[in-house]
């Protein structure tokens, strides 16, 4: 496309970056105090994984966005999840199921210092069985001195122990270098073309007790299909079909949902990952929230983890039942001041418990994937925002008027724009660009990515 002041190379690059798809997954696994977080936060070049966080401290932050060597992909930290009452083996082992089952890649941390344990020969066995490529980390080796410790880490038989001192930063180049050779380019779990090829995925997420496991009983009937999608193996999360409205639907890692883990310390750390696993897996997220509660700051935090994945959403308030006049004016209210910025959320107003609007869930997720696979013609779209500017244009700073240029839908799932400008773009008028496309093109349900390039 020929823009004007553009350079056409950068103008491909830039439609190019801005379309990409959903971003390969890379899971940082080991025993606690290894030095995951400490990693993680290497590879992300930013203090904000907790290092310093204090043991049963909510942490609902758990993937990240990476770049090495002009490749991204996301990390999934497992660290900061302390020992819990299942015993350290146990809880080491669940969270890197859930960790290993959401990734493409792993990085196994074992701290060359302590050596191999039992708990990291129990890792290994999890590794081998889901049989993701594996990238071994050996810890602590802050100097030339430490190496040999590395190199006892072979009788782990995962290959060669990559010799790292996550907090100096040595050794992790050629860590990372050795990781982009065996993560894939894209996402295990391809959406297929056009959303054909196999059932939509669907993770029903909330927090505890908001009705997740009666609302995933009361939809899926006597109907109720469970597939294993590792027949023959143990592993703990589950897809289950379920017919919907006709059609057969794919609820991912329900095994969460119904079992009742039992945990206390780490217990919301536990929660969020698998929250997130669930959301890495699925196309759409059903939000769910218990209408008769305040909407809690952990309500919000759920809300943003499924926009920041990027999946489409739908919000079920729950326990419509027991609302009484007044819950039902302070819930509208709340609504609007916490959910604010989600308003293009399809919103379902249920109980599990009766049965209450079942029927209308179907038609809002599929209204959220509809909007979250809406690709706008570039034509039709520089009409829109031709006429946007000509009627809105961005106000005037510093005697200069930036204008937009021209714009392009570089991909979808969720829509990703971007835009070319002759000077900056201010925030304000981002948003407004972005309601008034709402407005023209649909997209309910779906978060919508807006990039602007700049003529130098
Ligand atoms: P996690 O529980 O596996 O996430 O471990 P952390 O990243 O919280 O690290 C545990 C402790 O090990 C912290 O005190 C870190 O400062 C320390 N640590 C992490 N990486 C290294 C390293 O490469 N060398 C040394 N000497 N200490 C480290
Ligand atoms: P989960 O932790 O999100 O899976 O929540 P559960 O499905 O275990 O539900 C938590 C509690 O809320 C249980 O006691 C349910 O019986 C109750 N519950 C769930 N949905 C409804 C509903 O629509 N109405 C009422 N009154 N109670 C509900």
């Amino acid at each position: 496309a020929a823009v004007e002041g553009f350079d056409p190379e950068d103008v491909e690059g830039a439609i190019e970056a801005a379309g990409h798809g959903p971003l390969p997954v890379l899971a940082v696994v080991g025993r606690p105090n290894v030095g995951k977080s400490t990693l993680v936060n290497r590879m992300i070049g930013r203090r904000e994984a907790v290092v310093e966080d204090k043991p049963g401290v909510t942490r609902d932050r758990v993937t990240y966005e990476a770049e090495w060597a002009g490749r991204r992909f996301k990390v999934v930290d497992t660290g900061g999840w302390e020992q819990d009452v299942l015993g350290i083996d146990a809880s080491v082992a669940a969270q890197a199921e859930y960790a290993i089952e959401a990734a493409d890649a792993v990085v196994f941390v074992v701290d060359a210092k302590v050596g191999a344990t039992d708990t990291d020969e129990a890792v290994v066995r999890l590794l081998r069985k889901a049989g993701k490529p594996v990238v071994l980390c050996a810890n602590k080796v802050d100097g030339p001195s430490g190496e040999a410790d590395a190199t006892y880490l072979w009788s782990l038989g995962l290959g060669e122990p990559h010799p790292v001192s996550a907090l100096h930063g040595r050794g992790t180049g050629d860590m990372l270098d050795a990781v982009l050779e065996v993560l894939p380019d894209a996402p295990r779990q391809t959406f297929g073309a056009g959303g054909v090829g196999g059932p939509r995925r669907i993770a029903l997420i909330g927090r505890p007790n908001v009705g997740k496991s009666s609302l995933l009983n009361k939809v899926a009937g006597e109907e109720r299909v469970v597939v294993n999608e590792m027949a023959g193996t143990t592993r703990d999360p589950v897809d289950e079909l379920i017919e919907l409205g006709g059609v057969i639907w794919k609820f991912v890692d329900t095994a969460g949902i119904r079992k009742r883990v039992h945990l206390q310390q780490g217990a919301d750390y536990y929660a969020s990952l698998r929250t997130a696993a669930a959301l890495e897996k699925a196309e759409v997220a059903v939000v769910l929230i218990d209408a008769a509660d305040s909407i809690s700051v952990q309500d919000q935090r759920i809300v943003t983890m499924a926009v920041e994945a990027g999946r489409a959403m739908v919000i079920a308030y729950n326990k419509w039942d027991t609302l009484d006049e007044e819950r039902r004016y302070y819930l509208e209210r709340e609504i609007e001041t916490e959910f604010g910025q989600v308003a293009w959320a399809p919103r379902v107003n249920v109980s599990a418990a009766t049965g209450r609007h079942m029927e209308k869930l179907v038609p809002a997720i599929e209204t959220a994937l509809a909007g979250w696979e809406t690709r706008v013609p570039t034509g039709r779209l520089n009409a829109f925002l031709g006429e946007l500017v000509a009627s809105h244009p961005h106000p005037v700073r510093g005697g200069k008027q930036p204008r937009i240029l021209f714009g392009t839908q570089a991909g979808t799932k969720p829509p990703r724009f971007v835009l070319f400008a002759s000077g900056f773009i201010e925030a304000g008028y981002r948003r407004f660009i972005e309601r008034r496309l709402r407005e023209e093109f649909g997209f309910d349900g779906t978060p919508i990515h807006i990039s602007v390039r700049v003529r130098e």
